[in-house]
């Protein structure tokens, strides 16, 4: 085994032991195996999906270490790895069977009996992590840490682009104002499509608007339409809205993951017929030979035309998760991405 620093025996972790019992605590560190490097965790995104997780969905089994947009060091290899020791890197959380239908077509999100970081298993609430080869996405030192934890959004916004044929003079619109949002809007903005962003408030617009990104009231509506619809919220209200304004032969892109039964009234289901709508799916992103949307979001943010920093609201050390979850849940401040920070 080689290091580049000592390894300690114990590693700090936010442990969830039931619904809403997250516990800052200490955890024998991972000893390395065949075939995976140890990489310190950085910084580590904390998704809604962690909230549900830890407030009302619970994980798998308890306890689980949360936590799955990661970025970090890898700080202990085998002997053959050597090359790895130290290199930055991001994390795709998904381990895949290798196995099944999907596997075999190399379509990992579609994977029918799967491991991941942060729900299944262990994930990046924690100071190192064991990670499979495969799993490494390298970047350059120039990337900071903190922009590279924005790389699972990252890569599901650079799916959702790819899914849309997104492409210089389309007219989209984008239903959501969330971080997976206002990523899609910047990235397609930066592709040079004509993007609009809707929200609800004139406060949830205000990020839009401050990025040079065009926006509209979900009350300014009325006799507008658009090419391409994302609909990133996962709402009956959105989703009936995007399906309105989608222009005839539209293409509506369904990002948002509903907590409720998604209705449609017959008069909005007719439109999807009367306009011929296309409506496409998006789970997670493409990690595969052919197409691999983590490279090349990381690629996108090492070219730093895009400002992704500012999708950044705040970092917490994991010894002030209390904090992290109460700002992320009840401050009524306009917020984005929230981080962990083990640096
Ligand atoms: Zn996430
Ligand atoms: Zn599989």
């Amino acid at each position: 085994m080689k290091t580049i620093e000592e390894i300690p025996k114990e590693m700090d972790v936010l442990n969830l032991h039931g619904i809403g019992d997250l516990r800052f605590e200490k955890k024998e560190t991972y000893t390395l195996t065949k075939d995976h490097v140890l990489v310190k965790i950085k910084y580590c995104g904390i998704c809604s999906s962690d909230i549900e997780r830890v407030f009302i969905n619970g994980t798998y089994h308890f306890p689980t270490i949360p936590g799955h947009e990661m970025s970090g060091q890898i700080v202990a290899v085998n002997d053959e790895d050597r090359e790895l020791l130290g290199r930055k890197t991001a994390i795709f959380p998904l381990m895949p069977c290798f196995e099944c239908d999907s596997c075999q077509k190399e379509e990992y999100a579609q994977c029918s009996n799967y491991n991941y970081f942060g729900s299944r298993c262990d994930g990046g609430y924690s100071e190192y992590l064991l990670v499979p080869k495969w799993n490494l996405v390298l970047f350059d030192d120039e990337l900071d840490y903190k922009i590279a934890a924005l790389c699972e959004p990252g890569a599901v916004a650079i799916h959702s682009i790819n899914i849309g044929s997104i492409k210089k003079g389309d007219n989209i619109a984008i239903s959501g104002t969330g971080t997976i949002g206002m990523m899609i809007a910047l990235v397609a903005h930066g592709k040079g499509a004509n993007v609009t962003v809707i929200g609800r408030s004139s406060e949830s617009l205000e990020f839009s608007k401050s990025l040079g990104l065009k926006t509209l009231l979900t009350t300014e509506l009325e006799n507008k339409t658009f090419d391409k619809v994302y609909e990133v919220v996962g709402n009956n209200e959105s989703i009936n809205q995007s399906i309105s304004i989608c222009d005839n032969f539209g293409t509506i892109i369904l990002v948002g993951n509903p907590k409720d039964n998604v209705n449609l009234d017959k008069q909005i289901y007719w439109k999807i017929l009367r306009k011929q709508l296309v409506l496409k799916g998006i789970w997670n992103s493409s990690y595969n030979q052919k197409v691999n949307d983590w490279k090349e979001i990381l690629e996108l943010m090492a070219e730093g035309n895009i400002p992704f920093d500012s999708l950044i609201s705040k970092e917490y050390s994991m010894s002030e998760f209390e904090d992290a979850f109460d700002y992320l849940r009840n401050s009524k401040e306009k917020k984005l991405k929230v981080m962990f920070k083990n640096e």
